[in-house]
């Protein structure tokens, strides 16, 4: 359990980590009921466990609070590198920043969460493939797409409120390799793969969208010199670090 496959989706059940390891479980459907993450205990540093890696991803978007290539480990290890996401959080949103994920801070989670699994403001209609509306056909099966794209808005809710909770709109999230190909895009596009999202933010200058998305854990960011601002996760894939202007 402590090295589970990065597209596990086990996290995602209420009551999974009593559910027992290994037990494949598929594609989750969260649908109908509320929904919410199923905290059991209090986290701090030095634990492991899928619940770790679970609010390692509702973290991932607050590594740091200065541009770097920092990112949060999704390795269910709960050290010095969550910990300063979790205090970063926490201060994002007015919680004693502690570093430790106790009620309230699992209940700020939670209430980022949307009864589907998605967050409180990005849906996953934004980023399924806009011929086909699934997330089929990619690189990588529907499931683990959509799971790098739920992965994604929680590092998209951390720039939303990095640039003053200003809506942002996603352009294109998920393609399956047929409209990838259709439209030109790169052969190992990480659209193919869920992770990426081309973002239009009304009113804010690509390059400021670029800038706080540099805090905020994207591995890979394009260039602000166009109409969109594209960002991505390759490296919790295991791909390297790509910003294409740099820090800036
Ligand atoms: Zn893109």
């Amino acid at each position: 359990m402590t090295s589970s496959s990065p597209f596990n989706r086990r996290t995602l059940l209420r009551g999974s980590l009593a559910a027992g390891a290994g037990v494949a479980l598929g594609p989750v459907l969260l649908s109908g009921s509320a929904y919410a993450y199923s905290w059991s205990r209090t986290l701090s540093q030095g634990m492991t466990g899928a619940d770790v890696t679970e609010l390692q991803i509702r973290v991932a978007g607050w590594p740091t609070s200065s541009p770097g290539h920092t990112r949060v480990a999704l390795d269910g290890d709960f050290g010095a590198g969550t910990a300063a996401a979790v205090r970063l959080f926490q201060s994002a949103y007015g919680l004693s920043s502690d570093g430790v994920v106790g009620p309230a801070t699992q209940a700020q989670l939670n209430a980022l969460q949307q009864s589907d699994g998605s967050t409180s403001h990005f849906n996953f209609s934004e980023f399924t493939d806009r011929v086909s509306g699934t997330f089929d056909g990619g690189k990588v099966s529907a499931a683990a797409a959509k799971e790098n794209a739920r992965r994604a808005m929680y590092k998209l809710e951390a720039l939303r409120k990095k640039l003053g909770n200003v809506p942002i709109t996603v352009n294109s999230g998920f393609r399956s390799i047929a409209h990838n190909a259709d439209i030109g895009g790169a052969s190992d596009s990480m659209h193919l793969y869920g992770t990426a999202a081309d973002l239009d933010v009304p009113g804010v200058a690509n390059k400021t969208v670029y800038q706080k998305a540099e805090t905020c854990g994207f591995s890979g960011l394009e260039t602000y010199n166009t109409d969109h601002q594209h960002v991505d996760s390759r490296a919790d894939l295991g791909r390297a670090w790509w910003w294409e202007n740099g820090t800036v």
